[in-house]
């Protein structure tokens, strides 16, 4: 028998433990997906956005792969900590693959982000996601009238969606009652979505972008001379000639600039040429808005700035320009990329291969993609380790690794307390009147996983 431990229950992670257990090369391949929290599916449960519900509902297919007798699910299972550092873990399995995903957010790197009101659109997400470790976050956006959201990527256009969305639209969802709450009692009216680049080098994709045009109660608008600057919509020959996401994108934002405003109560504006250089306070160490430099196409996909600045008033500031990787404890790190070194999926330690350690998702490829993308990526690294099969059998383990695990001071949660969660959970929205809502706190998961 081969006794594998993937770390992380998204998306790569479950993919990477179907492929092992599916695949008929190597029999009795038998793995346990190990995750810090007590919850399962990553950014399916935790990131994508809860009125996103066809994407959400991808849990049903993970859900069935974490149910398949040869896999074991251990949520509340912190690798790289004291309790149960990597060179352990692989001391009581043949093989590790680390699906550990990209938990960071990156920084713009300009004055002032630091002001209370700014935050990482990661943390805002994980907020309205329930994720336990944002349970402390208080996004109060009753005195918020204005938001600026950096960036022109899905997670930027998610953000300014549930920002401009009415609590009322949210209700039917799973999103904690707490931030529920608080964006019933938003005061956000308007919010600028801001890309340093043009509309042709925008990173969402169309179907997000269009979904921004048609909420109810709320005015899409972009400014038709921005646009301009842009020599791939100027020009419809280059617009024809662009990447097939970057043309559709481009016509959709056609759309927006020849529509009228409807006088709905909200407007979300989409800007486009503008990199932030600093963000602006009040002496109360609030802030008040973002300085922008206007930037100009380089003719080679980039910009250059221009020497004039515009403000743009806020009074909640979310950068959404991208995840990172963080290291973890006793695995190489790649700094500068934010992922972990390897070859077709196998860790690399000083430019060689690290025998039975594995990583697949976004800590291999950097956080990049559609869901789906995390398939051949992980079937990529499975396959590496299945070549690797016969190497990594030879080794004799100690007994259960749960035994270990308890030893350790750990208190994994199995299936069934998972299974306890859900019905918890299903429980909370019944008695407030909803579907199922997510408990957004480590002692309400725990309680709740423990009442098996
Ligand atoms: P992303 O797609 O990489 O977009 C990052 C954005 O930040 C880009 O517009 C980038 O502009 C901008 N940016 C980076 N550094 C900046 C700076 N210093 N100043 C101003 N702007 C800056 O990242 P993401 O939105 O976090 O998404 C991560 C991944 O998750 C993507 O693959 C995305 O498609 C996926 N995702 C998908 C969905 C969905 O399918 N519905 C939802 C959420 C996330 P430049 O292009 O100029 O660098």
């Amino acid at each position: 028998m081969l006794r594998i431990a993937v770390v992380g229950s998204g998306p790569s992670g479950v993919y990477a433990a179907q492929t092992l257990v599916q695949q008929r090369e190597v029999p009795g391949v038998r793995v346990d997906v190990l995750d810090r929290l007590p919850a399962p599916y990553g950014l399916v449960r935790y990131g994508v956005a809860p009125d996103h519900e066809k994407i959400k509902s991808l849990q049903g297919s993970l859900r069935a792969v974490l149910e398949d007798e040869r896999i074991r699910f251990l949520g509340n299972v912190e690798v790289g900590g004291e309790a149960l550092p990597s060179a352990r873990l692989l001391e009581l399995y043949h093989a590790v693959v680390y699906c550990v995903g990209a938990a960071r957010d990156r920084l713009l790197g300009i004055p002032g982000e630091d002001l209370a009101g700014v935050h990482s659109a990661t943390d805002f997400v994980a907020w309205y996601s329930g994720h336990p470790d944002a349970a402390a976050a208080a996004f109060d956006l009753a005195g918020v009238g204005s938001a600026v959201v950096v960036g022109a990527g899905n997670v930027a256009v998610d953000v300014t969606r549930i920002l401009a969305r009415g609590a009322a639209e949210l209700a039917p969802t799973d999103m904690p009652q707490p931030a529920l709450g608080a964006l019933a009692e938003s005061g956000v009216r308007a919010v600028a979505m801001v890309a340093r680049r043009g509309p042709s080098q925008a990173k969402f994709t169309t179907k997000e972008l269009r979904e921004l045009g048609t909420l109810p109660g709320v005015d899409a608008r972009v400014e038709p001379a921005e646009l301009a600057l842009d020599p791939a919509y100027a020009d419809p020959g280059a617009a024809a000639a662009l990447p097939a996401v970057a043309r559709r994108n481009v016509e959709a934002l056609r759309g927006w600039a020849e529509g009228g405003a409807t006088g709905a109560p909200r407007a979300i504006t989409l800007r486009f040429y503008l990199r932030p250089s600093e963000v602006l306070g009040g002496p109360d160490g609030r802030v008040t808005g973002v300085r922008f430099e206007r930037t100009a196409p380089d003719g080679l996909g980039g910009v250059t700035g221009t020497g004039t600045y515009e403000d743009v008033p806020a009074q909640l500031v979310l950068r959404s320009v991208g995840y990172r990787g963080v290291p973890l404890a006793g695995l190489p790190f790649d700094p500068v990329r934010g992922t972990v070194p390897h070859a077709a999926g196998r860790v690399l330690r000083a430019g060689r291969a690290s025998v039975g350690e594995y990583v697949a998702g976004w800590i291999k490829r950097g956080p990049t993609g559609v869901i789906g993308t995390n398939r051949p990526c992980a079937k990529e690294t499975a396959s590496s380790l299945l070549q690797d099969a016969g190497r990594l059998a030879r080794r004799e383990l100690p007994g259960d690794p749960v035994d270990a695990m308890r030893a350790a001071g750990l208190r994994p949660v199995e299936w069934p307390g998972w299974l306890a969660v859900e019905a918890a959970e299903a429980e909370l929205g019944r008695s407030l009147g909803r579907r199922s809502v997510k408990i957004p706190d480590w002692d309400g998961l725990l309680d709740a996983a423990g009442r098996t």
